[in-house]
């Protein structure tokens, strides 16, 4: 960031719930951003934060509990930067209203991710994909913008994939997740339909997983993205963890491909290099564990502060060419903090307005 001296202040969107409070954590003594309004639904309206919300985990920033959460209306919210953790019933709209009034959005929610105008970013993976920006302005005849992050479990798969897409080539792709309940929001997943229980079966997660990836993993030429060539089926699931994101994966490629190669090819892998250095780019994006029995959830979840994906048990596959496991925090690698991550993109691009 160049002559940049104050923070720009910064909204939530749905700060109330799992991933709102996520952004709270994350943006805490942020070098570039403050936190200047929290914004959710009219149950929450003109409640101080600490009532409208029920927080939890860690300790609620005290300078906040108080602050008036106010509704998710531009005539309301000031901010130029605009987190979007809106639950996907309302946020297609809101953002919408929000780039037209000026504002950057950068949503977590499905709405516009398949917008072909709009930008699904993960930093490492597919920076470039931001040029995007200039052809939504101009199609949509507005100042702000939309940049999306990808489905938490699809954020996962795509790290530990772009390496492997970058220097060979996916070509086919079975993905079988694994995922925490928090990835359900809040309340979310009723306890007792989901303690000692499997549930195989997320709404709608599956074709946005499948959809996501070849989007993500595609280039971006003349002011459009050219989705990645590849076929991918996937099986989604509720487990009962915490957080992260298991993502079991088989892959075939346009040649074949030894897990020596691929193991190779995800240790040197530092993502693209627009990514390095951002405040909340890991050291790592990706870290190879050889570890027979890693990744596992509890022990590596936290990888790189939430933003690292961990991958391991690289070995052949009977049907495919490869298999692997990777593991990601889903609503900090795979939502909030991603988030904060293509904000800080767009920051040091210099697409934010000076403060
Ligand atoms: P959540 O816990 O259910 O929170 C939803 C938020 O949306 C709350 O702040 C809620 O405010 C607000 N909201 C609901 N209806 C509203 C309305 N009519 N007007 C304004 N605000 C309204 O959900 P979440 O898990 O945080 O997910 C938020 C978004 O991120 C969703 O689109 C989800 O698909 C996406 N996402 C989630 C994860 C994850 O791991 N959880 C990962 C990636 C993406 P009130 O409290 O006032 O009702």
């Amino acid at each position: 960031m160049s002559a940049q001296t104050k923070r720009w202040p910064v909204a939530i969107l749905g700060a109330t719930g799992a991933v709102g409070q996520t952004f709270i954590r994350q943006l805490a003594g942020h070098p570039w951003f403050e936190i200047a309004e929290l914004a959710a639904s009219d149950r929450s309206a003109g409640r101080p934060y600490a009532e409208a919300c029920r927080w939890l985990e860690g300790v609620l920033p005290p300078e906040l509990a108080s602050r008036i959460v106010v509704r998710c209306d531009p005539s309301e919210v000031k901010s130029p930067l605009v987190f979007s953790a809106l639950d996907s019933g309302v946020a297609g709209d809101v953002e919408q209203a929000f780039a037209r009034a000026g504002r950057f959005v950068l949503s977590n929610a499905k709405n516009h991710r398949m917008d072909a105008d709009v930008p699904l970013v993960i930093p490492e993976v597919n920076a470039p994909h931001l040029a995007l920006i200039d052809v939504q302005r101009r199609n949509r005849n507005w100042s702000g913008g939309i940049v999306t992050n990808a489905n938490c479990a699809a954020t996962v798969a795509a790290m530990a994939m772009a390496p492997l897409h970058e220097a060979f080539g996916i070509s086919r792709a079975m993905v079988f997740t694994m995922q925490a309940v928090s990835g359900a929001g809040y309340p979310g997943v009723a306890s007792l339909d989901i303690l000692g229980n499997v549930i195989p079966f997320i709404d709608e997660e599956e074709p946005k997983v499948e959809r996501e990836l070849a989007k993500m993993l595609g280039t971006v030429a003349g002011g459009a993205v050219q989705a990645a060539a590849l076929t991918v089926s996937a099986h989604t699931n509720r487990v009962p963890t915490e957080h992260g994101h298991l993502v079991c994966l088989s892959l075939g490629f346009e040649r074949r491909v030894s897990p020596d190669e691929a193991m190779e090819a995800m240790c040197t892998w530092h993502g693209h290099e627009e990514a390095r250095g951002l405040p909340s780019a890991p050291d790592l994006p990706l870290v190879v564990t050889r570890e027979p029995d890693r990744p596992q959830t509890r022990r590596d979840v936290l990888a790189g502060g939430g933003m690292t994906v961990t991958a391991g048990r690289i070995r052949p596959d009977t049907l495919f060419d490869i298999k692997l496991v990777a593991l990601g925090h889903n609503t900090i690698r795979g939502a909030a903090g991603g988030s904060i991550l293509n904000a800080e993109l767009l920051a040091s691009r210099g697409l934010l307005p000076s403060t």
